[in-house]
């Protein structure tokens, strides 16, 4: 830190001129995260910067109040749903896997059994925040693996892993890799007859972060929420599809049991007794007003056509990349609206090259290798967010062309996929196997290249 201050006018100059080196966010296809909110709330998010939401009643609580209907919550006497607003879905999440952890304890002490060794049973294709949870609240993570074809939990192999120490299996509504529903429906009843036969009563997590905001509204239909039994706990990201800026998530109970009292503070300092579940106190409210008012204002119907057309445009795009003929696609129709694709097996390049090149255009498109036992498949993924248009869609489809077109024509690229494979006749037969050793990948690169040239010359595709 400076001794001496500076102009407030300098201080802007310099942090303004940095910023102005950022991606464009509405650009970023990578992220899920809202960038674009209506200018009305934009000026109620300004009106309450300098409110804390310790210091709120009422709004958490009406959208709390929304959310829980929205996702079917009983309501009755003996039932009344529980939640509470959070940073994003991944404070839900660690506060929801706080619940299981406690209830599971509390459970095994009554019975006199151990109570050292809970497990959460996922899908290898959990969100980081999963793993973050059983890493900082020692729980251990058993991951249900994927496969070729198939990227998200198997529901008969996760109540397959269940055993007593488990303290709930996590479904995600909304795959992160590729934007899949995994099937709750069928996980609750393959689990309510485990729990008949063992006599235990593993519960569900719904992580819903992405799709709690699209299910209800584009498939009313699906049973994923508190309709089915088991669910006791969902959690949402309000600044993805709830549409609001970064910074709100939102974690509902089934009813005021599945919260165990014990994890709840009472504090009276701020006026009126005042119960608290988070894991920080103060925080902005702007994102909690911005939620209430994307509820009131959109309604059903409102959430509604902007999940239409989302969906709308992600068909735009898949069929634009369908009809380059060289991708796979291994997202699906029904699910996140968001287009995940590989590139075919005969394919001379990789999907980094892909992503490297569009950013020339300005498009942030991230390619990933899915978890184990999917490694070896490597993913582009494009979100597709309120906005993002259908001629921005068509407009990337334009520049993917340009990009495999540029691609095509540069025959001096290491494709790795491919130097691997031939890396045995290179060297007199000494097999290389670490391309990243710079020699070796020197030879391949020699090689390649006049291997390409031979390629080219004999059918005029590498
Ligand atoms: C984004 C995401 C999370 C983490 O949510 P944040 O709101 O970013 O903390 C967790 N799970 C899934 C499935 C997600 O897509």
């Amino acid at each position: 830190m400076a001794e001496n201050s500076i102009p407030k006018e300098a201080a802007f100059q310099i942090i303004n001129d940095e910023l102005m080196l950022d991606g464009n966010p509405r650009l970023n296809l990578a992220s899920f995260v809202t960038t674009w909110m209506e200018p009305e709330c934009d000026k109620l998010m300004m009106a309450s910067i300098n409110k804390n939401y310790v210091d709120m009643d009422e709004y958490p609580n009406r959208c709390v109040n929304i959310i829980a209907h929205l996702f079917n919550a009983p309501l009755g006497d003996s039932e009344a749903a529980v939640g509470v607003g959070t940073v994003g879905s991944s404070e839900a999440i660690m506060l929801a896997g706080l619940a299981f952890k406690r209830k599971w304890q509390n459970k095994r002490k009554e019975e006199g059994k151990p109570y050292d060794k809970p497990n959460i049973v996922t899908g290898a294709n959990v969100q980081v925040c999963w793993e973050k949870f059983a890493r900082y609240f020692e729980v251990e993570l058993k991951e249900v693996k994927l496969r070729e074809g198939y990227y998200v939990m198997d529901p008969e192999k996760a109540v397959e892993m269940v055993d007593e120490n488990t303290i709930c299996v996590a479904a995600i509504l909304g795959s992160t890799l590729n934007g899949e529903f995994e099937n709750v429906k069928l996980l609750n009843d393959l689990l309510v007859k485990k729990n008949q036969e063992t006599g235990w009563d593993t519960p569900i997590h719904v992580d819903a972060a992405s799709g709690g905001f699209i299910a209800p509204f584009i498939y009313p239909e699906l049973e994923w929420d508190f309709r089915l039994p088991l669910v006791k706990s969902i959690n949402v990201s309000g600044h993805k599809y709830g549409l609001v800026y970064a910074g709100v998530g939102w974690v509902i109970w089934r009813n005021k049991e599945d919260l165990p009292e014990e994890l709840i503070f009472h504090i009276n300092y701020l006026g009126s007794d005042q119960p608290t579940f988070t894991l920080n106190f103060s925080k902005g409210s702007s994102q909690i007003i911005a939620q209430y008012y994307q509820l009131i204002r959109l309604g059903y119907e409102g959430y509604r056509n902007v999940m239409e057309n989302c969906r709308e445009n992600m068909i735009v795009l898949k069929e634009g990349l369908e009809k380059t003929g060289r991708f796979n696609i291994v997202s699906k129709e029904d699910g996140v609206p968001l287009v995940a694709f590989s590139l075919n097996d005969n394919s001379c390049h990789n999907e980094f090259e892909i992503s490297d090149m569009l950013r020339r255009f300005g498009w942030i498109v991230p390619a990933y290798t899915m978890p184990p036992d999917a490694q070896h498949v490597t993913v582009l993924r494009v979100v597709i967010r309120e906005d993002f248009s259908r001629t921005l869609a068509e407009r990337l489809v334009l520049d993917i062309q340009k990009v495999l077109h540029e691609l095509d024509t540069l025959p001096s690229r290491i494709n790795s996929k491919i130097a691997a494979s031939i890396g045995e006749n290179v060297d007199n037969g000494t097999l290389v196997t670490k391309p990243s050793d710079i020699e070796a990948t020197r030879k391949i690169a020699t090689y390649w290249r006049k291997y390409v040239l031979e390629k080219k010359k004999t059918n005029g595709v590498c």
